[in-house]
């Protein structure tokens, strides 16, 4: 005897499990971006990246992440830059944006705060500070508070 298909309840649940929260990681460091995904996919996020600011905002409109991790110095658009186009866009405006400074000086981080940043990690950042800090700022997010 064959057992029947799982009920379409059940398996739209297993779904949303697996599909977890997509992370968008901004960052023109290597090393940083290959810490940050490694400890973020550890923690079940699907980790996707860009090395610079317009590709950070192009991804951004293009996959609208859960939330994005932001370094503000970058080429091409710094991260002050592009979280500001990301705010001033009706489609990606509620994704909350983490900064990444390496300068946690208070005029940086009164600059991330106006451009609409919802939180700031200083570099070096310990990958554990990343997740518990990424954690947090979901569970805050009512576009992704079921899956906190
Ligand atoms: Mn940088």
């Amino acid at each position: 005897m064959t057992s029947a298909a799982a009920p379409a309840a059940v398996r739209q649940e297993a779904q949303t499990e697996r599909g977890g929260t997509m992370i968008l990681l901004v960052e023109d460091n290597a090393d940083n971006q290959e810490i940050y995904r490694i400890i973020l996919s550890h923690h079940g996020h699907t980790v996707i990246q860009a090395w610079d600011g317009a590709a950070g905002v192009r991804m951004a409109r293009e996959h609208l992440p859960d939330l994005i991790l932001m370094d503000l110095t970058m080429p091409v658009i710094d991260g002050l830059e592009a979280t500001r186009m990301l705010k001033a866009d009706p489609v990606t405006a509620a994704i909350p944006i983490i900064a990444l400074t390496a300068h946690a000086m208070q005029e940086d981080l009164e600059a991330a705060e106006a451009a609409g940043c919802v939180a700031y990690l200083s570099k070096p950042a310990e990958p554990r500070r990343v997740a518990e800090e990424v954690g947090r700022v979901l569970a805050m997010s009512p576009r992704t508070r079921r899956t906190a």
